[in-house]
């Protein structure tokens, strides 16, 4: 009997115990183990029922909840099971099936029907970003998530012998993911944590919650018509923050990915498992004397304007030094900006698109369009506007909060270095990312080494430093707070050796 064999002879006998409890899991294994035998197969049960949890260890092989082969469970216990039975099973595959999930998760997303559909239901379900954007990201993260070879192997080889390190499955993932990216961030993670031999459970937005289900069903479909194990990719029917804490808590759980805001990042952080949080950032583009002003416009009114500003990275607020003030704004205004002056236009757009509190933004606004924002101010404005420009003082809270809407506040000071600083007092330390348009190579260096942004685009859109249109790999979660960085498959795996003593080296 070979490892898949044995595998799927654990996976049938467990599936007849989905009403057992922890007493008669035993059971199982000896049921098991009696049909076949073997010291392999004790050993693979026993990890897989040490790591389920301590009632019902085998529920989900076959939930009655959920259709079969869709990746939904009716409860987060039975999501949880059915990934670690998965994980199990994806143990025994090989590299190259492995590589064939991936890109069969990559060829899903690419037809042309799904991308138009899943993009349509984002925006549609949750009120936010726009469809041509959600097009552009999602194939992006299809197309530029890396797979397999991400994980380079490193040799070491002497007089001792070899060394290998290797980068190796976590085990199974729990994945929270955000309104603002749903499906990018589904699609990435699946690729970069099932190319590291993961299984992941997502734990989605309530507020994204069908388009999440639609792609976790779409990637269990083709994993089942390549032969893959059963729900390496899952989730809840209902997505919760209850469903969430249970994700965190659970001790089959062996990392944690959090892509959202603060309060998710500091929860995974303090679970006590390893964790990846991929948190907020308020990213500002500084804009210098020495700039290309006309393409610092564009660049920057594409940026701010990308998906109607949710992405994480997008330029949130505009730092320029006076000299070169007027011309930037006159040029941003040429390439889709409106310019808010009237006060009293600008103080009830203060009241609209702020919460009560004044310290962050009004979700109803977040993503949404600046003609829309405009039209709610009464302002009719031209149909190519992308973005609404404000000048303001640098402690405006549109400067320091992270709006997410096409809501530019833009500061005037008087040079370069007070920009820089000015820049690293209002990303907050996020660490996440910065934009600079400048050609003076002394001061790009000077803000890069001050503001330590994970990612840090000069003279080009934010979104540049995603992949698109710049060079580099595609990711939706970019781990400031915990250190990965722009997360990929290596993001996912831990690292182990492997020694062969005084032989293999062949110098
Ligand atoms: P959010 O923090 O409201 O939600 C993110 C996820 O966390 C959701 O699944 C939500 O249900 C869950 N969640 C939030 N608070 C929770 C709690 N207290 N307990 C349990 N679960 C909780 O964020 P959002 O509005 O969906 O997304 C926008 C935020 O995410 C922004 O701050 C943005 O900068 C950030 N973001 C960061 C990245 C990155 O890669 N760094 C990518 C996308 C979004």
């Amino acid at each position: 009997m070979n490892d898949i064999e044995i595998a799927q002879a654990v996976s049938n006998v467990l599936s007849r115990f989905t009403k057992t409890t922890s007493d008669t899991a035993p059971e199982a294994v000896s049921e098991i183990a009696q049909a076949t035998g073997g010291d392999t197969l004790d050993a693979i049960v026993a990890r897989a029922l040490a790591q389920a949890p301590s009632k019902a260890p085998a529920t989900a092989v076959q939930s009655p909840a959920c259709e079969a082969g869709n990746g939904a469970f009716a409860s987060m216990d039975e999501a949880i099971a059915a990934a670690v039975l998965a994980q199990v099973q994806y143990r025994h595959c090989s590299m190259q099936d492995r590589a064939t999930f991936v890109q069969g998760i990559r060829d899903v997303f690419l037809q042309d029907a799904v991308l138009q559909g899943i993009s349509r239901m984002a925006v549609e379900e949750t009120g936010m970003g726009n469809y041509a954007d959600k097009l552009t990201k999602n194939r992006v993260a299809a197309q530029k998530t890396p797979g397999l070879e991400d994980l380079v192997t490193g040799a070491l080889s002497g007089d001792s012998g070899l060394t290998l390190t290797e980068f190796s499955a976590y085990g199974v993932i729990g994945s929270i993911t955000p309104t603002t990216n749903p499906t990018e961030t589904i699609i990435n993670n699946s690729i970069g944590m099932l190319a590291a031999g993961n299984s992941v459970v997502f734990s989605p937005h309530p507020r994204s919650r069908n388009v999440s289900l639609y792609c976790v069903e779409l990637i269990n479909q083709k994993l089942a018509a390549l032969g893959a194990p059963a729900n390496l990719v899952v989730t809840v029917t209902q997505p919760s923050i209850d469903n969430t804490r249970s994700l965190i808590n659970d001790p089959r759980i062996n990392m944690l990915v959090a892509t959202g805001g603060p309060a998710i990042v500091k929860t995974v952080m303090s679970s006590g498992k390893k964790a990846i949080g991929a948190g907020a950032g308020n990213p500002p583009a500084v804009v210098d004397e020495t700039a290309d002003i006309e393409k610092a416009a564009r660049d920057i009114i594409r940026g701010c304007s990308f998906d109607n500003n949710l992405p994480c990275v997008a330029e949130k607020e505009v730092i320029v030094v006076n000299q070169v003030a007027d011309y930037l704004i006159h040029c941003m205004k040429k390439s889709g900006g409106y310019l808010l002056c009237d006060k009293q236009l600008i103080r009830q757009l203060e009241s609209l698109v702020l919460n009560e509190k004044g310290s962050g933004p009004d979700t109803a606004f977040v993503g949404k369009d600046a003609r829309y924002i405009l039209q709610q101010l009464g302002v009719s404005a031209p149909e190519d506007t992308k973005v609404i420009l404000i000048e303001t003082e640098k402690n405006h809270p549109f400067v320091l909060h992270e709006l997410m809407m096409p809501v530019l506040p833009v500061v005037r000071v008087d040079n370069v270095d007070e920009a820089i600083e000015l820049a690293v007092q209002v990303e907050h330390g996020n660490r996440h990312t910065a934009i600079m348009h400048s050609t003076n190579v002394e001061k790009l260096t000077k803000m890069a080494r001050q503001i330590q942004t994970t990612i840090f685009v000069k003279n080009g859109p934010s979104y540049a430093g995603l992949g698109v249109g710049g060079e580099g790999h595609a990711t939706f979660t970019i781990a400031g707070p915990t250190g990965e960085g722009l997360t990929s498959a290596r993001s996912f795996a831990r690292t182990r050796r492997c020694v062969m003593v005084e032989a293999l080296n062949v110098r």
